[in-house]
């Protein structure tokens, strides 16, 4: 017998990006993003963090300075999570690939996911008080034939699994 109810395709890679997320240790935001080449294998994880075999230890490099200090700022460490996940791919051709990231890409992301060959961006929520910042990753994308939409746009029936998995993220807090 068929299972009738499973899954789809954007939950499950969603879903990855999220766990990926709770790897993250940015007290202020966790971000996880997961890569899927055309024939809907995860070619790539990431999440943000420091840059391999930097330690966590280290002073200042997960201080939140909004950049006063470029020394003292976790903005100058840290590697995005869709960074990561494409340093990390684990294949050269990510043509017509999918990324699916916990929040939508920041300027510097947009270049390393348009200059790659990613072609779709589904993203799970846009950052707040960065319009105009968001406003350039859109133009980056349109002019660069990229669709991006956001998960809850997506016509699928399982969205809800993503907001629960997104809440157990609390087990993580301290
Ligand atoms: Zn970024």
């Amino acid at each position: 017998m068929k299972k009738e109810k499973y899954m789809s395709w954007d939950c499950y890679f969603m879903a990855v990006a999220i766990l990926s997320s709770f790897r993250s240790k940015d007290k202020k935001t966790q971000n996880g993003a997961c890569i899927v080449n055309a024939h809907k294998r995860i070619v790539g994880v990431g999440y943000n963090g420091l840059p391999r075999g930097l330690s966590d230890e280290l002073p200042h490099v997960w201080e939140d300075e909004d950049d006063k200090n470029i020394y003292c700022s976790k903005h100058t460490y840290v590697i995005h999570a869709e960074q990561n996940a494409i340093h990390n791919r684990i294949s050269q051709n990510l043509e017509d690939a999918t990324l699916y990231v916990t929040q939508f890409p920041c300027k510097e992301c947009t270049k390393s996911i348009v200059q790659v060959g990613i072609k779709k961006v589904v993203y799970l929520r846009k950052k707040l008080n960065h319009e105009e910042e968001n406003k350039a990753a859109e133009l980056m994308f349109r002019s660069a034939e990229i669709e991006y939409i956001s998960f809850n746009d997506l016509d699928i029936e399982d969205k809800e699994f993503v907001t629960l998995l997104t809440q157990t993220n609390e087990f993580y807090e301290n």
